[in-house]
């Protein structure tokens, strides 16, 4: 595939990462993303599996060298693994360098060998606690077997696993040594978030808001955080953690703003374009596409990168409602 340009937006930064969000609706009920009584897109808004796919090649053609799949939950629209491969088949050589996937593993052991066939070589997987009891009152689901399940089939499939984890002040907050040591035996790297104020759900955000520093600063009274250099194209800050030889990534977008280095766009699945996680500015390139083809789809992402704003203002603080009505699972992780 030959690269027509770069991408970048008004302030000089190349756009290399695009994530995707192929569904917005999802198996488990996470309390920190949604709500019990999530409203979900309507089916007929979507773009189907040949509009994200030829989507994906025009931003490949256009400079977009990572794409990660999401949602809502991606292993949760049917047939995943076969959009999957259609992207796959852009990896190469002056085309696409990387395809991953953040999934909730509840499907995992399904599909980790055909994400492999499809090019898929790292995913992250979400996981809040190792205890049932806290698993299925975060996830308001049953379902921390079938997860560490599915883990282990990814692991056999060849695919290396990251755990992300939400960390909740008085939730699972006592629970993040034991995760450090979990994944320090399983061989995974182990990225820490800090909850963010994205939709409406039923608890209230500052009551669980944690900043990472503090619990950076009581993990290094048990293990030697080192820190890393180490960058993936995402935004956390990592640190190698000697005693199980793993990386620990802290995700701070509440305490640390890490906007000035951002390499990143996100698609919707009924085809909006986000330029930032936190701003609801957004082009619809469903409409321009299915109108005006490969070249209105150009003018509406070149549109979109010249309205990418600087940073988020997220803000998490007492009586403070959700910075943006939109959830995470809209836009993916
Ligand atoms: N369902 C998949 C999963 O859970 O991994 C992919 C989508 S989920 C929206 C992507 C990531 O966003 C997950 O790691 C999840 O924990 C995180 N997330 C969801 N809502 C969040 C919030 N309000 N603040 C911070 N992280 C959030
Ligand atoms: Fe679903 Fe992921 Fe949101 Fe949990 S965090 S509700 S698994 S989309």
């Amino acid at each position: 595939m030959t690269v027509e340009t770069g991408l970048a937006d008004s302030f000089g930064r190349r756009i290399t990462y695009l994530r995707m969000s192929v569904t917005d609706r999802c198996d488990l009920r996470c309390r920190y993303c949604m709500s019990e009584q999530m409203q979900f897109l309507p089916r007929r808004d979507l773009l189907s599996f040949d509009e994200l796919a030829r989507i994906a090649e025009r931003f490949v053609a256009r400079g977009i060298r990572r794409i990660r799949l999401t949602g809502g939950e991606p292993l949760s629209r049917a047939g995943l693994p076969v959009l999957a491969a259609r992207i796959g088949g852009l990896l190469g050589e002056g085309g696409l360098q990387e395809l991953t996937l953040t999934t909730n593993g509840m499907r995992l052991g399904d599909h980790a060998r055909a994400l492999f066939d499809a090019g898929v070589r790292r995913i992250n997987v979400s996981l809040d606690s190792l205890r049932a009891d806290r698993f299925r009152a975060i996830a308001r689901r049953d379902g921390l077997e079938t997860v560490l399940r599915g883990i282990d089939e990814g692991c056999a499939a060849g695919l290396a696993i990251k755990i992300n984890m939400v960390v909740l002040k008085g939730v699972n907050d006592d629970e993040v040594a034991s995760m450090v040591d979990w994944c320090g035996a399983q061989g995974h790297d182990l990225s820490l978030i800090e909850t963010m104020p994205l939709g409406h759900v039923d608890d209230r955000r500052v009551d669980q808001y944690v900043a990472l520093d503090t619990v950076r600063d009581a993990l290094a009274s048990r293990f030697t955080l080192v820190p890393s250099a180490y960058r993936t194209g995402g935004s956390p800050r990592y640190y190698e953690v000697r005693e199980t030889g793993r990386r620990l990534g802290l995700i701070t977008p509440m305490s640390n703003n890490f906007c000035d280095g951002c390499n990143r766009i996100r698609l919707t699945v009924d085809g909006r374009l986000y330029m930032c996680l936190g701003h609801d500015d957004q082009i619809d390139l469903k409409s321009a596409y299915r109108d005006g083809g490969v070249a209105a789809l150009d003018s509406a992402i070149d549109a979109a990168l010249g309205a990418k704003p600087l940073r988020h203002t997220f803000r998490i603080g007492a009586g403070a409602g959700p910075a943006l009505d939109r959830h995470m699972s809209v836009t993916g992780g």
